[in-house]
Formats: structure tokens, C-alpha cells, sequence
């Protein structure tokens, strides 16, 4: 008889194309466990939205295990300790997992590696991030570059199917009940009723987005028009794997599915950032920036409560903000917007919008929500040019949002282009409406200064 394998699901909540789950299959039966990590990561434990996303995805996968024999053992604590106990109980020999990048989960694969008990697999990025060096041997700090070397590497292995597999003798569970990962009183989330959380849902979600892959490059960026795939909060959780939606994209489109692999890239690259600079949530790409006065106090405070619940003035923020608040998302365009207004505008810390998206957003990725609240705030290491000061006015008419800020804002509902963008220019602005926090104009004069001082 061979001896157990324990199958560590992390960010990696599915069967299909999962390298340890493949490896460990064929090694011996197999212990699938889930770990609910609230020590080792610190302030960057999962956030509440993510906690709803997470309930509903641990429940599918557990029904796709025992449909094929296999209990799901679920614990909450510090995984080593917790790891080693479940090899102690159940006579394991090995634990397999898929290689992640951010430095808890570095933290705690050094701890298990170091006595050989950890077998790591790559299955959750397009390519492994240190696998990928400029022509000195030094890694990317720039997406282009990186993308071209990525490129050279691409297709992805094909996805692998998922794999027959025995179970090992029982192990004792959690609940997943008792984790209290719902929402109760109050529930906020009602509004999250439209995601389907599971490797099905995200299988689905692909499906629903492929007639509309080829019009990817021109819709984007429209917010009133469904034009994106939303399949972020399913590739954060790894209900489905990145190379399993290149091939399927590729397959669909050919060479028209070029900008959305791209887009697809960009989470591969933030990874490689995260990689390198482990504490990039919390600190200047450019150290120029720790000079910056950020504003600080009781204003500043009353500011970023009103961003924070959509009511700066500003129809394109505010709708973008509400979204989020109801549904977990928000669309890319309007994360730049509102990430801009909050910096540049309102000149608040980005790291204070970065922590609101990371308990907010269903799809918060420590790479990801860092390496673009920096590229935005103009911090990062590869942001452009630093005094790019967004228009959110005139962003919003250029990208034609205004269904989108009648959708998300009821107080215009009524209010027609293009007096929706800017209702207060227009003489048209609702009384139950804000009026604007912040002239653009003053806000622009004040940021440039503030900037500028950096130098
Ligand atoms: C301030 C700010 C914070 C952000 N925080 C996050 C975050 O925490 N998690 C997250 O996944 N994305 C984040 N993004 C990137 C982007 O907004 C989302 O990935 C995208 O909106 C998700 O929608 P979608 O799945 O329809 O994307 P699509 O446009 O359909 O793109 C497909 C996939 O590519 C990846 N992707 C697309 N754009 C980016 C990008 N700019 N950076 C990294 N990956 C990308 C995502 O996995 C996405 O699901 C942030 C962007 C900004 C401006």
C-alpha cells in the first residue's frame, strides 16, 4: 500500500490543469485540504468579500471531491503546525502544492521545504516569475519587455485533465459552517448574487465571454457595455487555470485574442513585481515618493469616507465606487479613475485605497491591486510619467459612461448625456446628488504642486 499524499489547495480551488493535484494522484491516495490562514499573512489576511467568494468556492470543490470519493478536510490556523499534525494523523509522506508568490505563503513553503516535506508544482501562472530574465540575467521591472520575453515562452504547456484518484482513510474536518464566512447582520451581500463561485462558474464565465473575445480591444474600456470577461475573481481563487484560458482563448480567436492574453499578462507580471519587491503593498516603487505629503487629518479622513461610499461629486467615481460596494467589482477603467481621483484629487495615500479594494474587491490579489494602485498613483516602479493627472469628467464622456453612472448612481437616473458627466457644470445636478468635494481644476494645481516637490 503507498502512502497518502496530501494535496494543499491554496489559490488554486479546482481539479482541472492542477499539477500538485496530478502529481500526488499519482503517487498515492490522496488527502485534499484546505487551509484558512489568518496568522501568517498579517494585515493582508483575506478581506470580507473575499470570505463570501471563498465559502461558496470551498462548497463546490468539496462537492466535486465527493462526487469522486474524496472528503475535503478543511482547518483554520497556522499551516505548518497544522500540516505536519495532518501528516502525523494520517501517515503522509508528502504534501503537494502549486508555487505562489506572495511572501506568506513564500514564508511558509521555506518552513515545509526545508525538511523535504514539501513537493511544489507550477500550475498557477503563465510561467514561473524568476523563470524570465533580461538578456544581463537581472529580472523585469517594465511590462513591455517582460511581455516580449513572455511571448517567446508562450503557448502553455497544454492543460492538464483532471486526474483518477483514490482516497486515503478519512481525516477529521472543520465545518465549513462554523467559519462564519457569510455576511449576516447586516447582509451586504446581497448584491453578489450574479457570481456563480466554483471551477463550473468559472468554466462558464469563459464560455459567456468567447463570442465577444474578438470585440475585447474595442469594448474594454466601455464601462456600459459588457465588454470584459470578469473572470478575475475565478483566476484569483485558481478556479481555473491561466493556460487553460489561453489555450481556450487562442483556439477561439487566433491572433485576435492577442489584447485580452495581454491583459491576462499583466497578472503574470505582477506577480514577477510582488516576487521581487515582497513589500510592494506597502512601500514607494520610486523613493521619491516617501518625500510626497500625502494629506493626513480629520479632512482628509471625511474625504475618504465620502470616496469610499461614492459620494465625492464626481458621477464616474462615485458610480465605480457603489459597484464595488454592491457587487465586488469594479470595472478596469473605473479603477483607474477612481484610483487617480483619490491620489491626484484628493491626495490620499494610496496605500489607504489599496486596503479599501483589498477588503471590498471579490477578486483582491496582493500583486495585482498593489502593482496597479502605484502605477496609477504614479509610485511604481514602472508608472509613466508622474504628473498624469486623470479627468474624470471628461473620462467619462470619452468612454461613454454614462448608462453606467445612471446604473450605479440613482440619484441621475433621469439626468441625460452629456449632462450626466458632469451634472454640476451643466446646471443639471439633482438636489439629492453631492455636489463636487474638490474643483477639478483647483485639485489638478494643488497635485502638481505636491508632485512636483518630489523632484
Ligand atoms: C487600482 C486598481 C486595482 C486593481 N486591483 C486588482 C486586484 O486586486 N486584482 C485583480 O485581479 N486585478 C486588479 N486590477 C486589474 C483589473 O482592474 C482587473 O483585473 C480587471 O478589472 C478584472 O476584470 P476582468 O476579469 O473582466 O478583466 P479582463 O479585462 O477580462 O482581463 C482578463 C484577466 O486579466 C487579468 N488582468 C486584466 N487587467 C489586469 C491588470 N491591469 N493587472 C493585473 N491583471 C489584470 C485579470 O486576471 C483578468 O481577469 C486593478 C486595477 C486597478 C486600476
Amino acid at each position: 500500500m503507498t502512502a497518502p499524499q496530501i494535496v494543499w489547495f491554496r489559490q488554486d480551488l479546482r481539479l482541472a490543469d492542477h499539477a500538485a493535484l496530478s502529481a500526488a494522484a499519482a503517487a498515492g491516495p490522496i488527502i485534499p485540504v484546505y487551509i484558512l490562514d489568518d496568522v501568517t499573512p498579517g494585515d493582508k489576511r483575506m478581506g470580507g468579500a473575499q470570505r463570501w467568494w471563498l465559502h461558496h468556492s470551498l462548497e463546490a470543490l468539496a462537492a466535486s471531491l465527493s462526487e469522486r470519493g474524496l472528503s475535503f478536510v478543511i482547518r483554520r490556523g497556522e499551516p505548518v503546525a497544522l500540516l505536519r499534525q495532518l501528516m502525523a494523523a494520517s501517515g503522509a509522506t508528502q504534501i503537494h502544492a502549486n508555487a505562489l508568490y506572495e511572501p506568506w505563503w513564500k514564508k511558509v513553503d521555506e518552513s515545509l521545504s526545508a525538511e523535504g516535506q514539501l513537493t511544489l508544482h507550477h500550475s498557477n501562472h503563465l510561467a514561473p516569475p524568476a523563470s524570465l530574465l533580461t538578456g544581463s540575467g537581472g529580472r523585469y521591472r517594465v511590462f513591455t519587455p517582460w511581455w516580449k520575453a513572455l511571448l517567446t515562452r508562450m503557448p502553455p504547456a497544454r492543460p492538464l485533465p483532471v486526474p483518477a484518484m483514490t482516497a486515503a482513510k478519512p481525516v477529521a474536518s472543520d465545518l465549513l459552517s462554523d467559519w462564519n464566512l457569510l455576511p449576516t447582520r447586516p447582509n451586504w451581500a446581497t448584491g453578489f448574487a450574479d457570481w456563480s463561485p466554483g471551477e463550473e462558474g468559472a468554466r462558464e464565465a469563459l464560455r459567456a465571454f468567447l463570442p465577444r473575445l474578438s470585440a475585447y480591444d474595442e469594448t474594454r474600456n466601455l464601462p456600459s457595455q459588457d465588454g470584459i470577461s470578469r473572470l478575475s475573481p475565478h483566476i484569483h481563487f485558481g478556479e481555473i487555470s491561466p493556460a487553460t484560458i489561453w489555450h481556450v482563448a487562442s483556439k477561439e480567436a487566433g491572433a485576435a485574442a492577442e489584447p485580452f492574453l495581454r491583459e491576462l499578462g499583466w497578472r503574470d507580471y505582477a506577480t514577477n513585481l510582488i516576487d521581487q519587491m515582497p513589500d510592494y503593498p506597502d512601500r514607494n516603487g520610486k523613493a521619491q515618493f516617501d518625500k510626497l505629503h500625502w494629506r493626513e487629518g480629520s479632512e482628509a479622513d471625511r474625504d475618504f469616507e465620502a470616496w469610499c461610499k461614492g459620494r465625492t461629486g464626481y458621477p464616474i467615481v462615485d458610480a465605480g465606487m457603489r459597484e464595488l460596494w454592491a457587487t465586488g467589482f469594479m470595472h478596469n477603467r473605473v479603477r483607474m479613475i477612481v484610483a487617480s481621483f483619490l491620489t491626484k484629487h484628493l491626495m490620499i495615500d494610496w496605500r489607504r485605497g489599496e486596503r479599501w479594494f483589498w477588503d471590498t474587491l471579490l477578486d483582491a490579489d496582493y500583486g495585482a491591486n498593489a502593482s496597479n494602485w502605484q502605477w496609477v498613483a504614479g509610485t511604481g516602479v514602472d508608472a509613466p510619467l508622474f504628473s498624469r493627472i486623470m479627468a474624470p469628467l471628461s473620462q467619462s464622456e470619452k468612454f461613454d459612461a454614462g448608462d453606467y453612472v445612471r446604473c450605479w448612481v440613482p440619484e441621475l437616473a433621469g439626468v441625460s448625456d452629456p449632462y450626466v458627466h458632469d451634472p454640476d457644470e451643466y446646471g443639471a445636478r439633482p438636489k439629492a446628488y453631492p455636489p463636487k468635494i474638490i474643483g477639478h481644476r483647483e485639485a489638478r494645481e494643488r497635485c502638481l504642486a505636491a508632485y512636483q516637490a518630489t523632484r
